[in-house]
């Protein structure tokens, strides 16, 4: 039962630049309405130089929480009481809870991120994965990968010295020695590819409006062992997964990571109704899939 806005409700939104095409007003303001919850989520496009006044607001509007987004992950943190562990160690927070003026700043991204797999059953422990990207998302990624005990991660990027600092971090960090360099994502080759069960892009290359693109090189092959998941969510079918779909292997897009970082982010801002919120992730999936795509 949707609940008309009063002078009580509370609001609740999303801080990045930019974020006019965002989804996510729409699917948790839907989910917000099937909680029956009283609140109301906004997207707000916020420069640099805001970003202080903006969570300063947080406190001063009695926002409950926000979602952080490109650019702002890794420098709101600095503006914050709290940084939960997991996102201390990512380095990068996309979810604040306001506690009576107290913020404090999680990582939803990375248990989004894993859920999808854990729920097809898709084994991750001691399988070998390909990364292709260094950037914030394929922190959360290796983050989440390590959790689930992974035998061993091979990293191409673009820029050398990214990479080398993701693997420096992950040595230091995750205190996880089973990640090495493999070189530019333009130059791999057949055999490291087949070599790995589990190929996950994290680079926005192949994501709209460049959907001609994709991180692997043309003329290389997937096969039914493998599982391939591209972290763009639209389009929902990338040229990757296109090829990862010819060759027979499970694909991944990461639409429902972004629905998923977004339920994580609603049971941490209202706790009592984590349940609840979780058993309504097909329902929320469907919906917003359905409105986006017309089908
Ligand atoms: P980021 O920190 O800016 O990192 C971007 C990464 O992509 C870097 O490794 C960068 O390589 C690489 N890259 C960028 N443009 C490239 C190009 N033209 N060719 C080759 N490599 C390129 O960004 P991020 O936060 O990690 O996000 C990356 C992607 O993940 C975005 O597409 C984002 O939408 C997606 N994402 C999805 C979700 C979800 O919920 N589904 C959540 C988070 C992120 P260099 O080191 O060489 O610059």
């Amino acid at each position: 039962m949707k609940e008309m806005e009063s002078a009580n409700t509370g609001p609740l939104g999303l801080f990045g630049n930019p974020v006019e095409h965002s989804f996510s007003p729409l699917f948790m303001n839907h989910t917000l309405s099937l909680l029956d919850l009283n609140y109301r989520y906004l997207a707000f496009s916020i420069q640099k130089n805001e970003l202080q006044h903006a969570v300063q607001a947080l406190r001063t509007l009695k926002f409950r929480g926000v979602n952080v987004t490109i650019p702002f992950k890794r420098s709101v943190i600095r503006h914050l009481d709290h940084v939960h562990e997991k996102a201390r160690t990512i380095g990068a927070v996309n979810c604040i809870r306001n506690d009576e003026g107290i913020l404090t700043g999680y990582n939803t991204d990375q248990t989004g991120f894993i859920k999808p797999l854990l729920d097809r059953d898709i084994r991750i422990r001691d399988r070998r994965a390909l990364i292709i990207g260094a950037g914030g998302a394929a922190r959360a990624v290796v983050t989440g990968l390590v959790d689930q005990s992974i035998s061993h991660m091979l990293l191409l990027n673009r820029t050398e010295h990214n990479a080398a600092s993701l693997v420096d971090w992950c040595r230091e960090e995750l205190h996880c020695n089973r990640i090495e360099y493999a070189g530019r994502p333009s130059k791999l080759e057949q055999n490291v590819l087949t070599s790995c069960d589990l190929i996950v892009n994290t680079t926005p290359v192949g994501m709209h409006p460049a959907t001609e693109h994709s991180p692997v090189p043309d003329g290389l092959s997937f096969s039914e062992q493998q599982t391939v998941y591209d972290l763009i969510y639209n389009p929902l079918e990338t040229r990757l997964l296109k090829r990862a779909r010819e060759g027979g292997a499970v694909q991944l897009n990461g639409f429902e990571m972004l629905i998923l970082q977004g339920l994580y982010s609603l049971a941490c801002w209202f706790p009592q109704h984590e349940k609840v919120i979780f058993s309504l992730q097909h329902e929320i999936v469907d919906y917003t899939r359905q409105v986006v795509t017309g089908k």
